[in-house]
């Protein structure tokens, strides 16, 4: 039972840890079948990490998600422009590309929770 926000938060999570150095692993979590991540030599599954958190009273509003969201491609464009290695490339454009997934789950979330908020 994914619940939509902990998941666009751990796909957040996941473009910021592999902007900062993070692995993407090819091997997925037993759990929910996510692409795991390694960092400082462990493994990590940030879907898992964000459904076992209590659930926030106070989470960042889907605005200001995805407006990180949006500095985070613009930055992380303007950063490969002038990258010469291209592991490294390869790593920020799967940052770019899980960061532009997550801007797409983002806009239909925003739908949903307009509705909810008109039912109120
Ligand atoms: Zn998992």
């Amino acid at each position: 039972m994914a619940k939509p926000e902990s998941r666009e938060i751990a796909i957040k999570k996941m473009a910021e840890a592999l902007f900062k150095g993070a692995k993407l692993l090819s091997e997925t979590c037993p759990k929910c079948g996510s692409p795991l991540m390694e960092i400082e030599g462990k493994k990590i599954c940030y879907v898992c990490m964000e459904e076992e958190k209590p659930i926030e009273t106070e989470r960042p509003s889907l605005d200001e998600v995805e407006a990180d969201l949006l500095r985070f491609i613009r930055d992380s464009t303007s950063m490969l422009r002038n990258m010469r290695d291209t592991r490294k490339a390869i790593e920020v454009l799967r940052c770019i590309l899980v960061a532009v997934a997550a801007l797409k789950a983002i806009k239909s979330l925003k739908k949903l929770e307009s509705i909810e908020e008109s039912g109120n």
